[in-house]
């Protein structure tokens, strides 16, 4: 039965052969969630029955829906309350915050927030004493933007019993003064979250609402997929939670399950177990780790150290071991996705994945995350293995235009203008897959695709340019949301619009290829369907 009609719309197929071209069909039909056909006006709705809902597009643009190579739904959620500071680039502005957020609150309740910048630390160096005047004595506990970070204050540490000697299986740290107090910096996830996991949590329902708002917030820029890069058993009992809530999961999700250097061959074998797990849009398939941190803060893995002598060392203390459970993984028909930033990082996880035996595997693609500087040889390497590059190109927010910022300072200008290199990626016949990495950039899709195209801030024309050459088309950007980005999953039922594919559809006010990026931030997306289910829709459309 055909329970889907949109007609009178300009059609986006995103297929291989019309890429650059609005086909000359008008209209679709969805049958059991698939993609029934694709034709004109007339023919398309001699399948309605009595209970086909049929949207009149008025002329606007049908997409394959987006999907969000790389983001942090479940974990997010979690990790977003209390004190945005985004935008606070010095500590007064931080403290003025705290200070803020501590009149609000009761007696020992803990002051938490997220999207910090290391610049407001420039020069006083990342100390959590930075606000004892400020705290009331309340319990500190706050992340940065990167999420790779964490600054929390001596009550904090003493409500999670972190004294500064716990040593780590990885890079992770606990930065301590020369006397072995810690100074309130914890650098990489390990470390931050001994602190975190002391923060008290409400029921795994209260989250899957937060998180289900979420989702349906992305739904509404066009995004019917996503990648989860952090999975673990509570990111499972929270997705089976929202389930079962009334909505349900209204996106269709992956899940990347997160594999620490510290874990042995036991933890190994349980994730293994889980592969598959699925409910009814999420699916676990995929394996994620790190070879390394952040460039900004210290921890990336490049080929030559940056100018503070860091970021030289992978996140591992066993590289050997690193490749021993990709192998693991990869017999057992996971896909890999691995974190690196660095150059050296790229290059080093790229010899490991081609050493995999193809024939051994699941047949979908390895990929990469981030790759935020490589050498061309790292990019001949990375294509010649046909490794995704999953990027973020809105990362470069962070950025200034002398090179000021932290990122390309650490880097030097070399290194710095060789940044998110995804168009020689493309050019060198490489693959790749576009993603926001939310909460660490925003997660709406319109504002990555403009990224990608401008590579500088949309709706801000007189805002830097890095790396001009590196700018992608509007198709190419769109392309990177939704077939290349289900090639990367390994998915040839997503990602495009054709006859038993999934029907996850987005409905454009304008044409987001041909639309000015600085435009396409606010050109609303009209309808969003997964698997032909409408997920969202705005008061312009009838149906
Ligand atoms: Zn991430």
């Amino acid at each position: 039965m055909v329970e889907l009609i949109i007609h009178n719309a300009r059609i986006r197929t995103m297929t291989a052969a019309s890429d650059a071209a609005i086909v000359a069909d008008t209209a679709v039909a969805v049958a059991g969630g698939m993609i029934h056909a694709v034709g004109g006006d007339a023919e398309i709705l001699s399948h309605a029955r009595d209970e086909t809902r049929i949207v009149d597009a008025a002329g606007a643009t049908l997409t394959p829906g987006l999907i969000d190579s790389h983001c942090h739904p479940v974990l997010g959620c979690s990790a977003t309350v209390g004190i945005d500071f985004g935008g606070m680039v010095d500590l007064e502005s931080v403290r003025a915050a705290i200070a803020e957020e501590a009149s609000r609150l009761g007696a020992g309740e803990w002051i938490l927030g997220w999207n910090l910048d290391y610049k407001a630390f420039e020069t006083a160096g990342i100390r959590g004493d930075h606000f004892d005047g400020v705290t009331g004595g309340r319990p500190l506990a706050v992340r940065f933007f990167d999420m790779h970070t964490g600054l929390a204050n001596s009550v904090a540490m003493e409500r999670s019993g972190v004294d500064g000697t716990e040593t780590f299986a990885d890079a992770s740290e606990v930065v301590v003064d020369e006397d072995g107090t810690p100074t309130g910096e914890l650098r990489e996830i390990p470390a931050y979250s001994l602190v975190f996991d002391a923060v008290p949590q409400g029921p795994a329902e209260e989250l899957a609402g937060t998180v289900q708002t979420k989702l349906l917030e992305m739904a509404a820029s066009g995004v019917t997929g996503a990648t989860i890069m952090d999975g673990d058993r509570k990111t499972l009992t929270t997705l089976q939670a929202l389930e079962e809530l009334p909505g349900g999961l209204p996106v269709r999700l992956q899940v990347a399950l997160w594999h620490h250097p510290g874990d042995d061959d036991s933890a190994v074998a349980q994730r293994i177990a889980l592969l598959s797990s699925s409910g009814r849009r999420f699916r676990v398939s995929m394996i994620k780790m790190f070879i390394d941190g952040v460039i900004d803060g210290g921890t990336a893995w490049l080929h030559q150290p940056d100018t503070h002598g860091e970021s030289a060392e992978p996140f591992w203390p066993s590289v050997d071991r690193y490749a021993e459970v990709a192998e693991a993984y990869h017999r057992a028909g996971f896909q890999l996705a691995t974190h690196s930033c660095g150059d050296a990082g790229v290059a080093h996880v790229t010899e490991v994945y081609s050493r995999l035996d193809p024939s051994a595997g699941s047949g979908a693609p390895h990929r990469i995350e981030h790759l935020e500087t490589m050498t061309d040889h790292d990019v001949d390497s990375l294509v010649e293995a046909d490794v995704v590059a999953s990027m973020q190109p809105l990362h470069m927010q962070w950025r200034e235009a002398q090179g000021t910022d932290p990122w390309a300072a650490r880097l030097g200008e070399e290194r710095a203008s060789r940044a998110w290199r995804v168009k020689d990626v493309l050019t060198a016949g490489g693959r790749i897959a576009l993603g926001s990495d939310w909460p660490v950039a925003e997660s709406d899709a319109r504002i990555g695709l403009a990224w990608a195209r401008l590579r500088r801030r949309p709706g801000h024309p007189e805002s830097p340019v890095f790396e001009p050459a590196q700018r992608l088309t509007g198709v190419e950007a769109l392309l990177g949301y939704t077939r290349w980005a289900a090639e990367a999953l390994g998915r040839d039922d997503l990602g495009t619009i054709t006859p038993g594919s999934q029907a996850d559809l987005a409905l454009w006010a304008a044409d987001p290829v041909e639309t000015d990026p600085d435009e396409l931030i606010a050109t609303p997306v009209l309808l969003t369907t997964v698997a032909g289910e409408i997920i969202h829709q705005t008061q312009e459309v009838t149906s």
